[in-house]
């Protein structure tokens, strides 16, 4: 465990130590019911609060537009399905972009069956959406788009600015699945024109099983999970009272360090993707190169399996991802790749390497270093590498 280098800080991060420490207290101390009416439930209720004022606050907007959910994945399907079930009246049509986490592609998959359509966008080569294309998508029963801000796979940063003054000049409510961006870029929901806004805990340092979604206080939608009266009628079910204390101590550590840990991070991104770059040769880097989120690298190695890597990765105690966490079980290349017009030999030899503000120039160094050494076996035992020596 000590020795492990940590490179999959997109599929989890470390709980930070004070974050841990801001969350213990309402395991054991004050364990009290938020909904309870005694004294006791004050500290529960208060933290909760705060939190929500931290959140609202590093947004640029209300406490009462922020609604704790169980993850990013729960405040995907929440925004999609009850805007849908919300805004039928008006039309059935929803838009967004190939290259969505599964949390907002296989609850597209569910609406389209309870009669919706969907209309999925294509992006160009580095990941960003062609919003022409989006434009030219938009039809008189369009009432949402949902594009990411940011890709988990390969960090293209999407125009969020523009894609929401697209929909606000149409009428057309505009969804951000801020997973991967928030804590990690800053964004302020009234210049970008967002009307809702998902996010996870656990992707900002915080702790996993607790998120939030933004909605505007111009919608009116409907709660996800019945039940209860919590969150303002909005969210039923006993919160999760130290999750919550946890993501607020995330979130004010994050908005704190922010600007220092990007800089250094986008700092040893670049270093990296240089240093693979120039000595592994058949590699290429996938995403954009400047408009990517500053933990983000991804590459694709010609005449390599992604799967064998991760393993041989992991033998040197190096963790990694082929791409998305929820895809490394399933065979088929994954969707964002193809999307970027990937061929499936090239996408199957993809590696994504994401880093931290922990993350030193020393392991930077061993990983690109066993990386080299790994890549040159796996080829070595590659017919298709022998074939393409000797033909070209
Ligand atoms: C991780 C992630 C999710 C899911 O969040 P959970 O809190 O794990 O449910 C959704 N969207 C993106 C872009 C992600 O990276």
């Amino acid at each position: 465990m000590d020795n492990i280098i940590y490179m999959d800080n997109a599929a989890t991060t470390r709980t930070h130590p004070e974050v841990l420490a801001e969350m213990i207290p309402y395991f054991s101390r004050l364990y009290g019911n938020p909904s309870s009416i005694y004294g006791f439930s004050e500290g529960s209720r208060a933290v909760m609060e705060s939190a929500r004022k931290k959140i609202a606050l590093s947004l640029n907007t209300e406490p009462e537009s922020i609604y704790f959910t169980a993850g990013g994945s729960e405040a995907d399907n929440w925004a999609l399905m009850e805007t849908a079930k919300a805004y039928s009246g008006r039309g059935r049509h929803i838009i967004t972009s190939k290259i969505e986490h599964h949390a907002i592609i296989h609850t597209c998959e569910a609406l389209k069956k309870c009669g919706f359509e969907v209309t999925y966008v294509n992006v160009d080569e580095n990941g960003i959406i062609k919003l022409d294309e989006l434009v030219r998508a938009i039809r008189p029963d369009t009432i949402l788009i949902s594009v990411m801000f940011a890709n988990n796979e390969i960090g293209s940063i999407q125009p969020i600015k523009e894609i929401g003054e697209i929909a606000h000049s149409r009428g057309i409510w505009f969804h951000t699945d801020a997973v991967q961006a928030y804590g990690h870029l800053p964004i302020d929901v009234k210049e970008l024109k967002i009307d809702m806004l998902s996010a996870s805990g656990h992707k900002l340092n915080g702790p996993k099983g607790i998120g939030f979604l933004y909605v505007s206080e111009k919608m009116n939608i409907g709660s996800f999970i019945h039940g209860g009266a919590q969150e303002r009628g909005m969210r039923a079910g006993t919160e999760n009272v130290p999750g919550i204390a946890g993501l607020g101590k995330a979130v004010e550590i994050a908005g704190k360090t922010m600007r220092e840990r990007a800089a250094y991070e986008r700092n040893l991104r670049d270093y990296m993707i240089n240093k693979i770059m120039n000595t592994i040769p058949y590699a290429r880097v996938n995403g954009h190169m400047t408009n990517r989120l500053p933990n983000n690298t991804n590459f694709s190695f010609q005449f390599v399996e992604g799967e064998s890597l991760l393993i041989m990765l992991d033998m040197n105690g190096i963790c990694a991802s082929t791409g998305s966490a929820c895809t490394s079980s399933s065979k088929n290349p994954s969707h964002v790749l193809t999307a970027i017009g990937l061929p499936e030999d090239i996408a199957s030899g993809s590696l994504r390497l994401t880093i931290s503000h922990e993350t030193t120039k020393r392991e930077v160094d061993i990983v690109c270093s066993r990386l080299a050494e790994i890549i040159k076996k796996l080829r070595s035992m590659s017919p298709q590498y022998e074939d393409f020596l000797l033909h070209g």
